[in-house]
């Protein structure tokens, strides 16, 4: 496509409050060098004016690998036999958040499976710690739950929510959760938000059956829900899931929708995702290129970091806590950017 075309289209995407489709389907399917040079220079622009130059870090401890789901891609699932289960003590957690606080970030996310035993008050208990003891901002992503639970958790002091969509397309979200429903989330999305909630949201690229217009649609939902975080990773078959001999996702059309993203939505926090970085080569780099500016180190203590294994080839499973700052250090550096130790609330309100 000529760089006249693709600038002309960018435009009328950038400037439109809702962009067509098929304008979105045509810049995802950009492939060549010169043509993604375009698209990611445009989406780092868009980046620069309205998320700044610096990178938020995000220190993220993976407390619980438990889960009551059955999500055909993840390798928590609960039919897989094969992993180790764990669940940290309170200790455990604060004690990483410690490790945590000391290196100068200032957001932890408490991730976890749906496990189907959680105690909700042992939860709030947690938050209500790292609030007292570090004020910290406290991000959650630990599934669907109802509504008093996610009060319990906001008022304990929880600042902020992710719960990925995955896909927001019908068919493929009922064929990747069998048991779950697509309705039930995007209530829970909006049960997050009334309750004050920053909320994020994200897609997986690569899931069997997806388009680049169901990619463009998701892209729109996104837009339509102005949330304050959104994930974007690409997917990595899990050996011990039924999809393990799918196709993995594509670096190139993860940044493309990457980029897309923030040219669609400008103010959203977009992470260079650690699955983006755990492919054949790591490319949080690229992502941090193409619009992204946020990382997320790995507090989950020793030995249980391999055990949260989503999918495989995780990078940085072996890594002591506290390695992951120096190493983003160098990463932020080499593309002349900076880490950015502020709070990084939502740019959206
Ligand atoms: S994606 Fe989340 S909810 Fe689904 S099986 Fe994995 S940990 Fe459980």
């Amino acid at each position: 496509m000529s760089t006249f075309k693709i600038k002309d289209v960018l435009t009328r995407v950038y400037n439109s409050k809702r962009p067509a489709v098929a304008d979105l389907e045509l810049l995802l399917s950009l492939a060549t060098e010169p043509e993604t040079r375009i698209l990611y220079a445009y989406a780092d622009r868009v980046r620069k004016k309205f998320a700044g130059n610096g990178i938020l870090l995000r220190g993220i401890i993976e407390f619980d690998n438990n889960c009551r789901n059955n999500c055909l891609y993840c390798g928590l699932n609960r039919q897989n036999k094969h992993i180790k289960r764990y669940r940290l003590t309170q200790s455990q957690v604060l004690d990483s958040v410690a490790r945590m606080a000391a290196q100068g970030i200032k957001t932890v996310v408490l991730q976890s499976g749906e496990a189907s035993d959680l105690d909700a008050e042992w939860l709030a208990i947690v938050i209500r710690e790292i609030k007292q003891r570090h004020h910290l901002a406290v991000t959650l992503s630990v599934g669907e739950q109802d509504l008093k639970t996610y009060r319990l958790w906001r008022e304990a002091g929880a600042d902020r929510y992710l719960l990925k969509i995955e896909t927001t397309d019908r068919e493929i979200y009922q064929a990747m959760h069998p048991e779950m429903d697509y309705d039930r989330r995007v209530t829970c999305l909006r049960n997050l938000k009334k309750l004050g909630y920053q909320v994020g949201s994200g897609i997986i690229i690569g899931l069997r059956g997806q388009t680049r217009s169901s990619i463009a649609r998701d892209i729109l939902f996104f837009q339509r829900h102005g949330f304050d975080m959104i994930g974007i990773g690409p997917f990595i078959p899990h050996y011990q899931t039924r999809l393990a001999k799918d196709k993995k996702g594509e670096a190139l059309l993860t940044l493309n929708a990457l980029a897309l993203t923030r040219i669609v939505t400008r103010f959203s926090h977009l992470p260079a995702t650690t699955a983006l970085g755990s492919m054949e080569q790591d490319y949080r780099r690229e992502g941090l290129q193409a619009g992204a500016n946020v990382l997320m180190p790995n507090f989950t203590p020793q030995p249980y970091r391999r055990y949260y294994e989503l999918y495989p080839g995780k990078r940085c499973v072996n890594e002591a806590v506290g390695a992951c700052v120096p190493c983003l250090a160098g990463l932020v550096a080499s593309i002349k950017r900076h880490l950015d130790f502020s709070y990084g609330h939502t740019l959206m309100r």
